[in-house]
């Protein structure tokens, strides 16, 4: 299973960077240093609302000379015995250095004020021009990932466009002569498409955007048709059609229109036959091929183990998948075979706060009933095998906080 990840691994590089209006940049990796057009703040400024002083002065009254709104700027110096009124967020006037908080004043009059405290100290309730950071300073580094946060202090250094890496187009295609619509009934021999409804949300729920391909039946014309859909795509999901039965066509097809194979088979349960190739177009674009098990459990499994890493490094992440912890095994569990088994868990936290894991009952790798109520993958190496209660073991958590 390592060297199955190493070599997509060698294939999955980043997309090529494209500018991208701020609106449309959340969860885009940067791809280029982000540096700041403006000062942080951008002039002295108020943190509070009240009047700008000298600071330091005995004077309990103070003359108000004018008063400044954020988005205005002051016209006249402050003096000992003067005040500035001011808003949160409005520059400081000249000579002055400090600002009283308006609750701890009162008002004598319009034009007068009384402090109510001692008079702060220079420099108190001010921040200085450059403070946060200075124009030119480099604020997010290439690679890092947009959330709100990042995007607001892209906004505020003028980035309006930033570089980004592009989302990668996720193409999906369902095989088999067996499938029928969830909206269906299904005759005899027929069963519903389940994976296409749970492969598209996997690649909308990794951020990619999906190019639905529908339903390729078991024949090398419609494979061959459906297959060529998706060849704008920057990855290829194929479900079904690559084990060894008589009517698994895919890796033939993908071979005869000019994806190169890079392995199929991995010792990994479930999922043991995945298929994976690089097709490369005439005009030098490149699309990943990943033909997943048609087993529902298998291709939901594969898909996170090995095509959600090659999304988000394409997307310029990390070549990462699931978060992995360590839990507690509720029951003892034996993974027959030498592959290594990931096992649908569900997942609580006992009174000190600690994952316990027990495996969900299921029946294999059909059986969605079970994997339904899976908050994590027990990722189960078969030498350690048998494994007792108590163990502990790790799992790849499926939902954000893993326990269900
Ligand atoms: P295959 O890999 O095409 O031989 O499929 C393996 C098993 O998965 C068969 O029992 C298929 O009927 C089932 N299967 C294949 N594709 C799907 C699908 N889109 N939805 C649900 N089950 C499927
Ligand atoms: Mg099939």
């Amino acid at each position: 299973m390592d060297a199955a990840l190493r070599l997509i691994e060698q294939q999955a590089a980043p997309l090529a960077a494209i500018a991208t209006p701020l609106e449309e940049a959340l969860g885009l990796c940067l791809a280029a240093d982000a540096v700041s057009n403006v000062d942080s703040p951008p002039h002295d400024k108020a943190m509070m609302d009240g009047y700008a002083v000298i600071g330091d002065e005995p004077l309990s009254e103070l003359a108000v000379i004018e008063e400044v709104v954020a988005g205005a700027v002051p016209t006249l110096a402050v003096a000992a015995g003067q005040a500035t009124r001011i808003m949160t967020g409005a520059p400081i006037p000249p000579g002055a250095e400090a600002v009283i908080p308006v609750e701890q004043t009162e008002l004598r009059d319009a034009d007068t004020v009384r402090l109510t405290s001692p008079a702060p100290p220079a420099g108190k309730h001010v921040m200085r021009r450059g403070e946060v950071f200075e124009r030119g300073a480099v604020v997010l580094t290439s690679g890092t990932p947009i959330g709100p946060a990042q995007l607001a202090l892209l906004a505020e250094t003028g980035n309006a466009t930033p570089a980004v890496i592009p989302t990668p187009t996720v193409g999906v295609l369902a095989t088999g002569d067996e499938l029928v619509g969830a909206d269906q009934t299904p005759a005899a021999g027929q069963i519903r498409n389940s994976n296409g409804p749970m492969l598209h949300a996997l690649v909308r729920q990794a951020g990619a955007r999906l190019l639905p391909l529908g339903v390729a039946r078991d024949n090398a014309e419609s494979l061959a048709e459906r297959i060529t859909a998706g060849a704008t795509a920057d990855v290829l999901v194929l479900s079904g059609g690559v084990s060894a039965g008589k009517r698994d066509l895919a890796p033939g097809i993908l071979a005869e229109l000019g994806a190169r194979q890079v392995f199929h088979k991995v010792s990994v349960k479930p999922g043991k036959p995945l298929w994976f190739g690089v097709w490369r177009h005439a005009d030098g674009r490149q699309t990943l091929v990943f033909g997943l098990p048609g087993n529902p459990v298998s291709g939901f499994v594969c898909f996170h183990l090995f095509v959600r890493p090659a999304l988000r490094r394409l997307a310029g992440g990390e070549f990462a998948g699931l978060p992995r912890v360590a839990v507690t095994l509720d029951q003892a569990v034996t993974v027959k075979g030498d592959r290594r088994t990931y096992l649908p868990a569900a997942v609580a936290l006992d009174p000190a706060g600690s994952r316990r894991a027990r495996p969900v009952a299921w029946r294999g790798s059909a059986d969605l009933l079970g994997l339904a109520a899976a908050a994590a993958l027990l990722d189960l190496p078969a030498e350690r095998s048998p494994y007792a209660a108590g163990d502990r073991v790790e799992a790849l958590l499926l939902t954000p906080a893993g326990v269900a």
